[in-house]
């Protein structure tokens, strides 16, 4: 049990034993790129995680350890103390988070091991930094309210790995809840639980393996493209701040004084909110094969009007499809990654095998798969 070495662990780097904590990758079911443009997204937290020991030790230095790395690093808590390990500065990111909001953190010894694939789009980095923050704020009865350790999480990203993501990973996994997506506003930070009973079919991830890396920094070009949107048709609509507020007919309003490419990457987005909404009736219906069909409707989306797959991604989907997914669609950032699938039980075997066989002929490389639950958040596993 992954537990059980993790404890095996601690007692041979400090002689001692600590409380056991846990916090999951997420997914994100549909919502892309919506975030931003205030829409709802709908993620879930994964029966995938970071396990962490730990326990106060009394001085002014932590010293934590990495299973998975076999690294071990050693670190005062002030601004001036960032440890050199990459892996360290998520740690390291959220105590310096957890202090500047009043937390009164002290040296710990910390362990931790986890097996949220790495960079495939199901967030180990906010698993990492969720399970420190739920832990540390408990520990040193820091206060710090379960939104705010959302935030924190949100904050080490920005400020000591230097990701300017938005909430919604860390979100994910803070507040996760077992057979339960969560409808979140990334804007207000309101949320609700959707039951999300998926009866016969699954949840596979198929990660390409690939990811390509732009120069032109595509995800700002997108923000941008919304904005312009927003401002032409705030002209005629003042209330309308975001992509969320716009209706179609205001879209179609402002078609020929905005470019086709922005136009275009707005349709996508205004479609995306009206799909979150419908995937939401669908699951409360459980109609899966209509949750499918808006996944492979997203899919389409980002692919052509948005323009953030890739090759190798849209290859994947359209075997998803050829297979007898129920959906699929390309999941996270984009140009690479993961598909995320809805597979009924019957066809998954047929369905791993082709995929995986079709994939290595055109590309020779085999993709990876998961399966993935849906799980509760961060909490603690055992007091010490
Ligand atoms: P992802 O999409 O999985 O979040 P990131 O690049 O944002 O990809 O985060 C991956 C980084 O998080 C790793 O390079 C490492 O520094 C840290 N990390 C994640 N999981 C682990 C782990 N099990 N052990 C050590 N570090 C980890
Ligand atoms: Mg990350």
């Amino acid at each position: 049990m992954i537990t059980e070495k993790l404890h095996a662990a601690f007692v041979q780097q400090f002689g001692a034993s600590g409380a056991q904590y846990t916090s999951p990758g997420r997914i994100n079911l549909i919502g892309e790129h919506v975030d931003y443009n205030g829409g709802y997204v709908l993620p879930g937290a994964i029966d995938k995680a970071i396990f962490l020991e730990i326990r106060p030790n009394g001085t002014n230095k932590s010293r934590v350890f990495s299973q998975d790395y076999n690294e071990r690093a050693e670190f005062g808590l002030n601004e001036t103390d960032k440890p050199q390990q990459p892996w360290a500065h998520y740690v390291f990111g959220v105590a310096r988070e957890l202090i500047k909001r009043g937390g009164k953190i002290e040296g710990f010894d910390a362990v931790f091991t986890g097996n949220v694939p790495l960079g495939a789009g199901l967030s180990s980095s906010a698993a990492l930094e969720s399970v420190f923050a739920f832990a540390l704020n408990e520990l040193f009865a820091c206060g710090v309210e379960k939104k705010q350790l959302a935030v924190v999480g949100q904050m080490t990203e920005h400020h000591y790995a230097g990701v300017k993501c938005g909430i919604m990973d860390q979100f994910a996994s803070v507040f996760g809840k077992k057979n339960h997506l969560i409808r979140l506003n990334c804007d207000t930070l309101e949320y609700e639980y959707v039951p999300c009973e998926l009866g016969n079919y699954r949840l596979v991830l198929v990660d390409s393996c690939v990811k390509h890396t732009l120069v032109d920094s595509p995800y700002d070009r997108r923000r941008e493209s919304c904005e312009r949107v927003v401002k032409a048709i705030a002209q005629r609509h003042p209330q309308v701040k975001v992509l969320a507020h716009a209706t179609w007919d205001m879209l179609k309003e402002v078609q020929s004084t905005v470019s086709e490419v922005d136009y275009r990457r707005a349709t996508f987005v205004v479609g995306e909110i009206k799909r979150v909404e419908k995937v939401c009736a669908a699951l409360k219906n459980g109609d899966l094969e209509e949750v499918g069909k808006n996944m492979y409707a997203t899919h389409q989306g980002l692919s052509k009007d948005y323009e953030v797959s890739c090759e190798e991604v849209d290859f994947l989907s359209e075997c998803a499809q050829k297979y007898g997914a129920a959906g699929a669609r390309i999941m996270g950032g984009g140009f690479g990654g993961c598909t995320i699938n809805l597979v009924k039980s019957e066809s998954y075997d047929n369905f791993v095998e082709k995929i995986a066989k079709d994939y290595t002929a055109k590309f020779g490389l085999a993709p990876k798969v998961y399966d993935v639950k849906i799980e509760d958040g961060a909490r603690v596993i055992a007091d010490k």
